[in-house]
């Protein structure tokens, strides 16, 4: 198997690849335009055929993991196709979704069969009104059903990823943390990133996700889980007799730089060498020209940003970049 370094050492082997960037759910953090939600076909929207290609790609020069997301990639009508395609290209050995998990309910069984291997389901509140105050109208239980089944259909380790938003969902930290007491659930907490048109909301929601800890601690001892999880960014750790896990992803106060292993590709055929730049180079015209769509991947490769820079100062460095897509538009 062909390994895919970048020129600083680090070891590329993960792919997130969106497939819309329309959303059933209108988070307030997570777009800047809340009006645009639909589900209409993105502008210059890749074909099925076309995320194969770049899978495929992909997987030649040493991609191993890849993560299908959006937007909300359930609405993509050809999902099951795609998951299915992806699947089953040589060298993929673990692909997976994220989602909101509103449409898991009906799709996870399906998705399973088509050889998705696990979900990702992003959950910011444990709270009705708040759930449906932070997603601009979701319904709660809808989720909560596609986590359940979810874990029917053995989509495992089932993550769930909670964005922690200071006044917004802190309050309901030990709720979550006490998830994992009697549930086969990884939560995973994540820092609120200043990413596309969020640097006002940034700076008012933005928390330090020590305050986990802390309150993680009042429930039962805490032990770190070591190892290096698939090579992901989160740290693990698990509180005493709990069957599931809470994961910490700091992005800000911990930066990660230095382990990135990713490129992220747009729904609009634009893959992106690091989440915090606007640097993207185009892939759409040489969907029919393997040699050069592999040029254009290792050309990606080349602009991942020195980890020594962005390590130095990743605080100051997030806080400055006025990146013009919004997550939903890079897919998260
Ligand atoms: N619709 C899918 C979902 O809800 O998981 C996939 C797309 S969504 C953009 C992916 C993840 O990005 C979600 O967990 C969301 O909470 C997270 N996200 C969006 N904006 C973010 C931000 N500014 N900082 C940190 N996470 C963010």
């Amino acid at each position: 198997m062909q390994k895919l370094t970048d020129q600083y050492g680090r070891e590329v082997n993960y792919l997130r690849l969106s497939v819309t960037d329309k959303c059933n759910l209108s988070c307030f953090y997570c777009r800047s335009d809340p009006g645009k939600c639909g589900i209409e076909p993105v502008e210059g929207a890749l074909k099925v055929k076309d995320y194969l290609k770049i899978g495929r790609i992909a997987a030649e020069l040493g991609i191993q993991r890849i993560r299908l997301t959006g937007g909300e990639p359930l609405l993509h009508p050809d999902i099951l196709k795609i998951v299915n395609g992806l699947a089953n290209l040589e060298g993929v050995k673990d692909l997976s979704l994220t989602t909101n998990g509103i449409l898991l309910e009906e799709m996870a069984p399906r998705l399973a069969k088509a050889g998705l291997n696990r979900v990702n389901i992003s959950l910011d509140s444990l709270d009705e009104s708040n759930f449906r105050q932070i997603t601009n109208g979701g319904k709660l239980a809808s989720t909560l059903k596609g986590i359940d089944c979810s874990l029917d259909e053995g989509l495992k380790p089932v993550k769930i990823n909670v964005v922690l938003l200071k006044g917004i969902n802190e309050h309901e930290i030990e709720r979550f943390v006490r998830l994992t007491l009697c549930r086969e659930l990884d939560v995973r907490f994540i820092e609120y990133m200043p990413v596309g048109g969020q640097h006002s909301n940034w700076a008012k929601y933005f928390l330090s996700l020590d305050k986990v800890l802390e309150i993680a601690r009042t429930i039962a001892p805490l032990s770190v889980v070591e190892g290096n999880h698939g090579g992901g960014p989160a740290r693990y750790c698990r509180l005493e007799g709990a069957v599931g896990k809470i994961g910490l992803i700091s992005p800000l106060s911990r930066h990660f730089c230095d382990r990135c292993n990713r490129l992220r590709v747009t729904a609009d055929g634009k893959i992106k060498p690091c989440l915090f730049s606007d640097q993207e180079l185009d892939l759409r015209p040489y969907l029919d020209q393997p040699a050069q769509l592999k040029e254009v991947f290792l050309e990606a490769l080349k602009q991942k940003p020195d980890p020594k820079n962005s390590a130095g100062n990743s605080l100051e460095r997030m806080k400055q970049f006025k990146g013009k897509r919004p997550m939903i538009n890079i897919g998260g």
